[in-house]
């Protein structure tokens, strides 16, 4: 016979019955006791201990079955707050997100990655505190922090590893220095695999496996494979820009020392440079996609072309991940057609039919806000974990203590 819990140390069971609150396969003590053989008692003290840590909410009555209507309990999504960081090379967004993963609100700046991690951090410190104080909270409202930066980065850490575009970051300790002014987990991961993240959140959360390929100054790719993301051994998975394009563009020199690498063949300032070496006057990415934009035939070609670059990299991927969506993000997608019809043309001829039954390959319509979003699915994962309820309940505890 199970007895009734003490009020303040059975986080454990606690932790339980949140998670099917959290999915929804429960909403009264009825269903949890049905769910989990718990008694009825027992259910009490552990919705109490939910309850007094603000974790649940009492969100009215349930249709009754004869007498008294049992109270329903849901996800308390304004008990806590999650901070998003999205930094990228000249840029860093924050975002305040509720439990729910509702943006509250979010600001975005123009800030110079290569400053260095502690101007670029206090500069982020300082947007969260602002958003923070709009909203009318404070620090301890923060349950936790998911940051997304331009480059590899050691994910069980937090730490950069030797980031190209990002001097004076190599394994610096990002996790303890937003530490300081927010005493709580601080997950960190490249920017590609927070975008692939949110986009499988966002708008294929019933996808098990899904790439994501962004295509800007660099080719990188984000793999949701079995609805897990796939880091690899040293984080480094999906690093696709200089994996060698055969073919056209073989003797092109690549910035790392080799020859024929996607990304000095098909990215954003390689497709700029052919063109303005044909004579176009082109200097940038962004030029390029202006150029698309007013339908200039040359642009148009060399984007396509770049297109099938990617694709012929991205046949070797849809082989041997077997993915049923292929999401394309970054600047250059803004090309919109134009460079996933060379992806495509070159996936689907150079794929067995099994792989591409049932593939589609889109460009993401999240417009640069991939990684904010997905910056927020990878910390509440976390924050809304079995184990980080037991410290929250912990810290609710401690507090009214
Ligand atoms: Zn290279």
């Amino acid at each position: 016979m199970d007895s009734p819990a003490p009020q303040t140390s059975t986080p454990t069971a606690a932790r339980e019955v949140f998670q099917l609150m959290r999915d929804g396969r429960a909403r009264t003590k009825a269903e949890i006791a049905e769910l989990t053989s718990l008694a009825r008692s027992t259910v009490s003290a552990r919705l109490d201990l939910l309850l007094s840590a603000g974790l649940l909410v009492p969100v009215g009555e349930a249709a009754s079955t004869g007498g008294r209507p049992p109270l329903r309990f849901a996800l308390n999504a304004a008990s806590y707050a999650v901070l998003a960081v999205d930094l990228g090379a000249s840029h860093a967004a924050v975002a305040i997100v509720d439990l729910a993963g509702e943006v509250l609100d979010e600001v975005t700046v123009s800030s110079d990655i290569t400053e260095g991690p502690k101007p670029v951090l206090d500069r982020v410190t300082g947007l969260a505190r602002r958003l923070l104080a709009n909203q009318g909270l404070t620090p301890d409202a923060v349950a936790g922090i998911g940051v997304g930066v331009p480059g590899p980065v050691e994910h069980s850490t937090g730490r950069p590893a030797n980031p190209p575009i990002m001097p004076g970051w190599h394994d610096f300790d990002i996790p303890a220095y937003l530490g300081v002014t927010f005493p709580v987990p601080v997950l960190v991961d490249n920017d590609v695999n927070v975008m692939a993240l949110g986009e499988h959140t966002t708008r294929w959360p019933e996808t098990s496996d899904l790439l994501y390929v962004k295509v800007a100054t660099g080719i990188g790719s984000g793999i949701i494979s079995n609805r897990r993301l796939v880091r690899g051994a040293l984080g480094s998975a999906g690093d696709l820009g200089h994996v060698q394009v055969s073919g056209r563009g073989e003797d092109v020199a690549c910035r790392c020392g080799n020859l024929g690498c996607l990304e000095a063949v098909a990215a954003g300032p390689a497709i700029a440079k052919e063109l303005s070496e044909s004579g176009l006057t082109i200097e940038s990415p962004q030029d390029v996609v202006a150029a698309v934009e007013r339908g200039e035939v040359e642009a148009v070609r060399a984007v396509r072309e770049a297109g099938r670059a990617i694709g012929s990299v991205l046949a070797t991927c849809v082989s041997l991940l077997n993915p049923s969506v292929v999401v394309v993000g970054g600047s250059m997608s803004a090309t919109g057609e134009y460079l996933l019809a060379g992806i495509r043309e070159v996936v689907y001829r150079r794929s067995l039919p099994l792989a591409t039954h049932q593939l589609r390959i889109v460009s993401s319509p999240l417009h640069g806000r991939e990684a904010l979003v997905g910056a927020a699915a990878m910390v509440l994962e976390d924050v809304l974990s079995p184990r980080s309820v037991d410290a929250l309940i912990e810290r609710r505890s401690r507090a009214s203590a």
